[in-house]
């Protein structure tokens, strides 16, 4: 039995996220959990919310409330989001943890001792009224280039300019509003990538089965310019992992915790430990090669967005330890997906977001349409006539229908029950033959993770039953060959949970109605199609289900197009 250890970025803590978020990186790791448990592999699926960081701050401040009551409650929406898409997390953890606060202090020790971190001074802007230095977000002004009034101490919204807090024009502090500032000196922390330049690029060389959207991106970061720099991995926050504790190689880092990037990808490993305080499991077998992470296989799934921080900066922590941590084994990143003719934007709520998506369509729709146009090798485009032609002829006339005119047809001619009679012919033959070609590829497909093609298989597989229900033609043999028909119905009643279980990393509740249709708990995977298709016998009752997939109308279609054309209610 192999071993799995299956992480998706973790999504941000302040606010819903769109279903460009969700097929960027959580659901296509759902995929992949669910195919490996399906192979009877051992799984362990982790995934968290990120909850440190200024816009946390910020967005807690206008709810009005404390930051940690704030992420408490984000967390628990995303969660139930989360439940209702049908991930199938092992742990949905917080970067909050007590967990995470100890293993980033962890971490950071053991890079002091291998001399990979740094005391760096420098100028920062200091609020008097406030008592504290500002980050760059808690900064607001005039920007010098457009004249926009509210420009951040680190870009301009309105015409995008990077800058610093010192360009701005009348700066003052977005916590009291005052503009008693003035520049003061500082220490911070910083990372030296730069001394794990090398180490870091044969690491990624070594990596010639990776996509190549994620090593061009590694690469980029690793050469471009004057090559990888060192990063600062402390801010002048309050919320997050303090930077001072006891046993800190260092002092005078009062008032400051580790920024953001460098926690949340530590969570992953502290989110297994998470699990471990719930279910008693013993997370350092994943992750400690020491422990018996020596035969795990680790698959990382990102948006483009966050592969430098994956291929660059958590390995340089990793590795930088000199502890034997669990590396990453391989790195699916996509890129974009479009929205109508657009972006999302969170801001101005143009497109679906999760709740919304799941308000107007179960998650299996949502599941089938984002995974079969899943933006691998380039950006993909989310249209309402896309998605509706994908439901209705995929799962409402292929598969729907397939499921409802085999179980009808049986239930009116020879009851609810599998038919006995006759034997297998040449069409049979020629699909059995199909079938097992299909799913090899199939599975192929999904150990390599290209999802688009194992999609493209998987709807291959449900057209040929449907070719080839409609050529066997039992209404029509019945009348002259009860028997025959017999056989036929016998045959695509048990491609009924042979489908089921091919389907399910897609479609887990549509698999669960045919299964439960077929009144069968069998989901073993169908190593031998011939064995699958005979496996459940003559007599064996069934229930004909209700509809599995309905159609999308042009109505609802146009209403929904409009609905989401932007500015969210
Ligand atoms: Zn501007």
């Amino acid at each position: 039995m192999a071993r799995h250890l299956i992480t998706s970025a973790i999504p941000y803590i302040n606010g819903i996220k769109h279903l460009g978020n969700l097929v960027g990186s959580q659901l296509p790791a759902d995929l992949f959990a669910r195919y490996q448990r399906a192979r009877g592999n051992e799984v362990m699926f982790i995934c968290a919310t990120d909850e440190h960081g200024t816009p946390a701050e910020l967005a807690a401040a206008k709810a009005g409330k404390p930051v940690a009551e704030y992420c408490a409650e984000m967390h628990d929406v995303q969660a139930k989001i989360a439940e209702g898409f049908r991930l199938s997390f092992d742990h949905f953890g917080r970067s909050s943890s007590p967990q995470n606060h100890r293993l980033t202090q962890h971490f950071a020790v053991k890079l002091a001792e291998a001399g990979l971190i740094r005391e760096v001074t420098e100028q920062q802007m200091y609020s008097k009224a406030d008592g504290r230095f500002l980050p760059d977000r808690y900064i607001e002004g005039t920007c010098p280039n457009c004249g926009f009034e509210s420009a951040r101490g680190d870009q301009c919204d309105n015409c995008t300019k990077q800058l610093d807090p010192v360009d701005l024009i009348n700066p003052h502090s977005v916590i009291s509003g005052s503009t008693d500032l003035e520049m003061r000196e500082t220490k911070h922390l910083f990372l030296r990538q730069s001394a794990m330049k090398d180490q870091l690029d044969a690491w990624i060389d070594s990596k010639t089965d990776w996509p190549v959207l994620t090593t061009s991106i590694a690469k980029k970061w690793l050469h471009d310019g004057d090559g990888l720099q060192d990063r600062g991995i402390t801010r002048d926050l309050s919320w997050g992992v303090p930077a001072q504790f006891e046993g800190a190689p260092w002092s005078g880092m009062e008032g400051k915790v580790f920024y953001v990037w460098f926690d949340a990808p530590i969570e992953y490993i502290a989110a297994t430990e998470e699990w471990t305080e719930k279910t008693g499991g013993d997370w350092e077998r994943w992750w400690r090669t020491d422990k018996g992470a020596e035969d795990v296989t680790y698959t990382q799934f990102m948006g483009k967005d966050n592969v430098p921080f994956h291929t660059l900066s958590f390995p340089a922590t990793i590795l930088g330890s000199g502890e034997p941590w669990k590396l990453v084994d391989y790195i699916k990143s996509f890129n974009y997906l479009n929205y109508d003719g657009g972006q999302f934007s969170t801001s101005r709520g143009r497109g679906v977001f999760m709740d919304q998506a799941l308000e107007i369509l179960p998650a299996d729709y949502w599941r089938w349409w984002l995974l079969s146009h899943a933006p691998e090798s380039a950006d993909a485009e989310f249209t309402w006539e896309n998605f509706q032609v994908s439901v209705n002829k995929d799962l409402a006339d292929v598969l729907g229908n397939f499921v409802s005119r085999i179980t009808k047809f049986t239930r009116s001619k020879f009851g609810e029950a599998i038919p006995e009679g006759g034997t297998w012919g040449d069409q049979e033959t020629a699909l059995t033959e199909e079938l097992s070609t299909r799913i090899r590829a199939y599975e192929t497909h999904m150990e390599e993770k290209d999802i688009r093609k194992a999609a493209g298989e998987l709807r291959a597989i449900w057209v040929a039953g449907n070719e080839y229900l409609q050529a066997a033609a039992p209404w029509s043999v019945f009348k002259t060959d009860p028997d025959q028909a017999a056989a036929i119905a016998r045959l695509a009643l048990n491609l009924i949970p042979l489908y089921a279980v091919l389907s399910a990393p897609f479609i887990p509740d549509a698999a669960e109605l045919m299964l439960d249709a077929m009144q069968t708990e069998d989901r073993s995977w169908p190593e031998d199609v011939k064995t699958a298709l005979t496996a459940l016998p003559a007599g064996h009752a069934f229930t004909t289900p209700e509809v599995l997939f309905r159609k999308i109308s042009d109505e609802e279609r146009e209403a929904w197009q409009d609905r989401f054309a932007g500015t969210r209610d």
